[in-house]
């Protein structure tokens, strides 16, 4: 009898997970098919930046006279999407010398290894995001416990080379282009937020491109165990950290977090295209939510582990 319950109850858990992973697998291929089905038509943001990202994943190219650089990659389906916007603005692949990357999960690194083959650009990425973006997303420990799931897939993408690493607070120049890395971790233990000046007619606007500040419900842990060893600490570091970056063009790794939308649409409306995409209030009312949903997670964790 006990016997009986007892593989009762197991058939019930294996028949729970099995759903789980079934549902899990579901949602990722929608978020994928969302992302890449509907590409927004590349458009010129500010002076020599343009957006070349899909409908939900971003990806930014910033021009210059002795090559180009481009921000992410979007997901493995996404790369001939960034590829046919950068053609589309009469620019060419060949000329992207330097690739860089937001964070080392599939929706922003899972096209690097194909814009790296097209290219021949250098893959820059932060100390803590390189092993796992060499890896192709295995060994990633922000993922908790799915990450034993990537035999399934889950979390993996095509491995790139990584060409340099670097530190907190590196510049990369290209000709006259510079871009600053602010490792704002926590999403990542390397999540690297990029600052780079742009040019508006004599004005010079500063851009910020937000890596990532979102949790992973039921995953990212705060408290002991924590996610990875530093996590907390590394979420309060990037708060401030962003804080104190003048940014006047609002940019982030996901569209919808900066309302590009919205702003595409203003523009219409706007004597000059830039003005809808300066938006330094936005910018600190998103760091602002993202804090606040960090403080609540955190205040649960503390009263139940
Ligand atoms: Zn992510």
């Amino acid at each position: 009898m006990r016997h009986l319950i007892k593989r009762r109850r197991l058939v019930v858990l294996l028949g729970a997970a099995t759903t789980l992973v079934v549902v899990l697998g579901m949602l990722w291929r929608s978020a994928i098919k969302r992302n890449r089905s509907v590409p927004d038509e590349p458009f010129r943001i500010a002076g020599n930046l343009y957006y070349v990202g899909a409908t939900g994943v971003t990806a930014f190219l910033l021009t210059g006279p002795e090559g180009h650089v481009l921000i992410d990659g979007g997901y493995p389906e996404t790369a001939p999407l960034i590829m046919a916007s950068i053609a589309k603005l009469g620019f060419d692949i060949t000329d992207v010398r330097v690739l860089l990357n937001s964070h080392a999960h599939s929706d922003h690194a899972g096209g690097l290894r194909a814009l790296q083959e097209a290219s021949g650009a250098e893959l820059w990425i932060s100390e803590g995001d390189a092993d796992v973006i060499a890896a192709g997303g295995a060994g990633d420990r922000t993922l908790g416990p799915f990450r034993f799931l990537g035999f399934l897939g889950l979390g993996r993408f095509p491995a790139s080379r990584v060409d340099h690493r670097f530190k907190d607070g590196a510049t990369i120049r290209l000709g006259p282009l510079t871009l600053t890395a602010h490792v704002t971790a926590g999403h990542t233990p390397g999540c690297t937020s990029w600052s780079f000046p742009v040019h508006d007619g004599d004005r010079e606007l500063l851009a910020v491109d937000i890596c990532s500040l979102t949790l992973f419900p039921y995953v990212s842990k705060l408290v002991e165990p924590e996610t990875y060893p530093g996590i907390r600490s590394d979420f309060e570091r990037s708060f401030s950290v962003l804080r104190s970056l003048p940014a006047d063009i609002f940019l982030a790794s996901h569209a919808n977090w900066f309302s590009m939308k919205r702003k595409l649409l203003e523009r219409s409306d706007a004597e000059n295209p830039v003005e809808p995409f300066i938006d330094r209030a936005g910018y600190l009312s998103f760091i602002d939510r993202a804090e606040a949903t960090f403080r609540e997670t955190l205040a649960k964790q503390q009263r139940r582990p």
